[in-house]
C-alpha cells in the first residue's frame, strides 16, 4: 500500500509499505482510507520545527475512512462504515482521564504525531473506541474537519462564553475560520483580524466583521489562532478589561502581549490543547452536519501530491499558520487597511488529500 511518510528533515516520499497483516486486532477496525487533512502540525514535523519520533515518519492525524474489517471484540460497526479517526489515544485510567480530561492524559497516544504511524496510508489499524461513525452522505472534504474542528470548538467551548461577548478571532487560517464557524453556529458575529485580504474576505462570508481597533467595540473574549506573536501584539490594548484570550492549537511562538499589558488590563490567558475524549470529536460530527466547511477547503490532493506540498517549506515558523500564510511582518502593516470584501480568487485554506485519487492531480497543485 501507498504511505507518505518523512524520510530525512525537509523530505516527505511516497512509499510502496505491506498492507496490515493477518486479521484486524480484536479491538480495532481496519479502515481504508478516504481522506486526510494537512495542517501545520504536519508541516512543523516534516520541517524539523517539531522533531518526528522516528525516522521514516508517516504523517497524518486528520483522517476519515471506510470500515474495510471489524474487529470481533468491537460494537456498533459494520464494513461499509464511515468513520472519523480520533489519532489522541488517550488511556482511560489516569488521574486525568479519570476525572474527563483526556486531554492531558499522562499516556497518550498519537497518531501522526507523537507514538503511532499516521493516517497518510491506504489502509490503518485504529482502536475502535476512537472511530466515529460519520452521517453516509457526508462530503470528504467536509468530514475531514472533523478532528480540526474538534480542535476549534473544544477551545471555544472551554472559553466559557456565555451569548453576550464581544468575541475577536485573530488569524483566519484553517483553525481560525472553524472557530468562526463554531462561533456563528452558537450565534455570535464575532470579528477578525487577519493580515491576508482574500482569508479576511472568507471570514467575512463565513459570518464574521472585521476588526479594526479603536472603531469597533473592545473585544472580552479573544480567540488566537494566528500563529504569530504579531496578532495579539496588534490588538492587545485594544481589548476591555478583563478579556479572556485562548490559545487555540499547538504552537511555537511567543505571546504578542507584555506582562504590562496583561497586569494592567487584568487579562486572563489560557491554551487549549486538543480536545477531550470522546464527547468532542463525537460533538464535531455533529456540528459538521449545518456547517459547510468545504468553503474553506482546497481541491483535492493525490497522495502522490504530498511530497511537493511540503517541498520548500523550510523556513516556515508557526503551526497554525498555512501553507502559503502571508509573511508574519504583514500582521501589524495590514492590519488596519480597509478590507477587500470582494473575493475575487478564494484562499483554499485548508489541504487535504483524497486517497482514491490514485494520479498525480496536477490541476489540484495550482
Ligand atoms: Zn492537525
Ligand atoms: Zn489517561
Amino acid at each position: 500500500m501507498l504511505t507518505a511518510e518523512i524520510t530525512a528533515p525537509d523530505r516527505v516520499e511516497v512509499l510502496d509499505r505491506p498492507l496490515p497483516k493477518g486479521p484486524v486486532g480484536s479491538s480495532d477496525l481496519r479502515v481504508r482510507m478516504l481522506a486526510v487533512g494537512i495542517c501545520g502540525t504536519d508541516l512543523s514535523l516534516a520541517t524539523g520545527l517539531r522533531t518526528p519520533p522516528e525516522l521514516p515518519w508517516r504523517l497524518g492525524h486528520e483522517g476519515i475512512g471506510e470500515v474495510a474489517e471489524v474487529g470481533s471484540d468491537t460494537h456498533g460497526f459494520a464494513v461499509g462504515d464511515r468513520v472519523a479517526l480520533e489519532p489522541n489515544i488517550t488511556c482511560g485510567r489516569c488521574e486525568y482521564c479519570s476525572l474527563g480530561m483526556t486531554s492531558a492524559c499522562t499516556s497518550r497516544l498519537s497518531a501522526g504525531v507523537l507514538t503511532q504511524p499516521g493516517f497518510l496510508a491506504e489502509v490503518v489499524d485504529h482502536p475502535s473506541e476512537f472511530c466515529h461513525r460519520l452521517p453516509p452522505g457526508m462530503a470528504l472534504e467536509r468530514a475531514v474537519c472533523v478532528e480540526p474542528l474538534a480542535v476549534a470548538a473544544s477551545a471555544i467551548r472551554r472559553t466559557g462564553l456565555d451569548g453576550t461577548e464581544t468575541v475577536l478571532v485573530l488569524g483566519a487560517g484553517a483553525q481560525g475560520l472553524l472557530s468562526i464557524f463554531s462561533l456563528v453556529a452558537q450565534g455570535y458575529r464575532p470579528y477578525v483580524s487577519e493580515p491576508d485580504g482574500g482569508r479576511r474576505a472568507l471570514a467575512v462570508e463565513l459570518g464574521a466583521r472585521v476588526f479594526t481597533p479603536r472603531q469597533c467595540p473592545a473585544p472580552d473574549v479573544v480567540i488566537d489562532a494566528a500563529g504569530v506573536p504579531e496578532a495579539l501584539g496588534a490588538v492587545v490594548d485594544h481589548l476591555a478589561p478583563f478579556a479572556a484570550i485562548t490559545l487555540v492549537g499547538e504552537d511555537h511562538h511567543h505571546l504578542g502581549a507584555s506582562s504590562f499589558s496583561i497586569v494592567q488590563k487584568q487579562l486572563r490567558i489560557k491554551g487549549s490543547f486538543i480536545y477531550e475524549h470522546p464527547r468532542d470529536m463525537a460533538e464535531a460530527v455533529e456540528l459538521l452536519d449545518e456547517m459547510p466547511t468545504e468553503k474553506i477547503m482546497g481541491p483535492a490532493l493525490a497522495l502522490d501530491d504530498v511530497p511537493a506540498v511540503f517541498a520548500g517549506k523550510g523556513s516556515h515558523r508557526g503551526e497554525n499558520s498555512q501553507p502559503g500564510a502571508s509573511p508574519q511582518s504583514e500582521v501589524t502593516s495590514q492590519l488596519e487597511i480597509t478590507p477587500l470584501l470582494e473575493v475575487t480568487s478564494r484562499p483554499e485554506v485548508k489541504q487535504w488529500v483524497d486517497m482514491r485519487l490514485r494520479t498525480h492531480n496536477a490541476h489540484a497543485m495550482h
